[in-house]
């Protein structure tokens, strides 16, 4: 008799910006020897591409049309985090500014970019081992995720969360203009016609607001050993 080989577990981390997502996706792959990808990072990496070579952002089938000329890989570098390339290039500091933040949501917007995305994040995760970051991770790119988790935040949780990144990079942001901004960009990814941000139906949700790190990575953890027990 042949025994099929079970296929490494998938773990997908969904919620809106500044619910702790990366902190905690990267601090649980780490714990558990799985693969951590940022897909933020992904689109991210185009928006930079378009904003660098002066595309215009309205233009859907011109971004289309760059993606498929786009090369975008995820490397992990030595803290968990995702070192990601653009043509080859290592852009992972260009990557936070208000300029992306600012165009990020409108380029995920286009239907053409996020079929293409998609296709790249699901090879991406073929093998299972992964923990995916994202908006629709367990709602469209990887459903039959083993578990899938949404996290949440008060908006003044999250905004205060991003002010204290940005400072760290050296931005000089205001912290009323960030949370408008974090508020318009969730509006943005909620309202988009396909695959927009939402909690699938069987996802955990964690409520980060007041709770730390460290607790939360637990948490995740205890569901992962429950899920994935034989
Ligand atoms: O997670 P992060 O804040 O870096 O994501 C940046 C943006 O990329 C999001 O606001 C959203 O517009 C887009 N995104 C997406 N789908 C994903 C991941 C990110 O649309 N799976």
């Amino acid at each position: 008799m042949t025994s099929k080989k079970k296929r490494a577990p998938v773990v997908a981390v969904d919620g809106p910006a500044g619910a702790g997502k990366s902190t905690v996706a990267r601090k649980m792959a780490e714990r558990l020897g799985l693969l951590y990808l940022d897909t933020g990072a992904m689109y991210r990496g185009l928006a930079w591409k378009a904003l660098h070579c002066g595309a215009d952002l309205r233009d859907e089938p011109n971004l289309e049309d760059l993606l498929q000329r786009t090369t975008i890989d995820l490397y992990r570098q030595s803290d968990g985090t995702n070192e990601v390339l653009v043509d080859g290039k290592s852009v992972t500091n260009m990557l936070r500014g208000p300029e992306v933040n600012a165009s990020v949501s409108l380029v995920a917007g286009v239907r053409g970019v996020r079929e293409e995305m998609v296709k790249r994040q699901r090879a991406m995760a073929e093998h299972g081992g992964v923990v995916m970051d994202g908006r629709d991770i367990g709602t469209f790119v990887l459903p039959n995720a083993d578990l899938k988790f949404y996290l949440t935040a008060s908006l003044e949780a999250r905004a205060l969360r991003r002010h204290k990144d940005l400072c760290q990079l050296g931005y000089d942001v205001n912290l009323e203009t960030l949370s408008q901004e974090i508020e318009h960009r969730d509006r943005l990814d909620s309202s988009r016609a396909f695959a927009p941000l939402a909690q699938a139906p069987d996802a955990i949700v964690i409520d980060t607001t007041n709770v730390e790190v460290d607790r939360v990575v637990d948490d995740m953890i205890a569901w992962y050993q429950e899920k994935t027990h034989d």
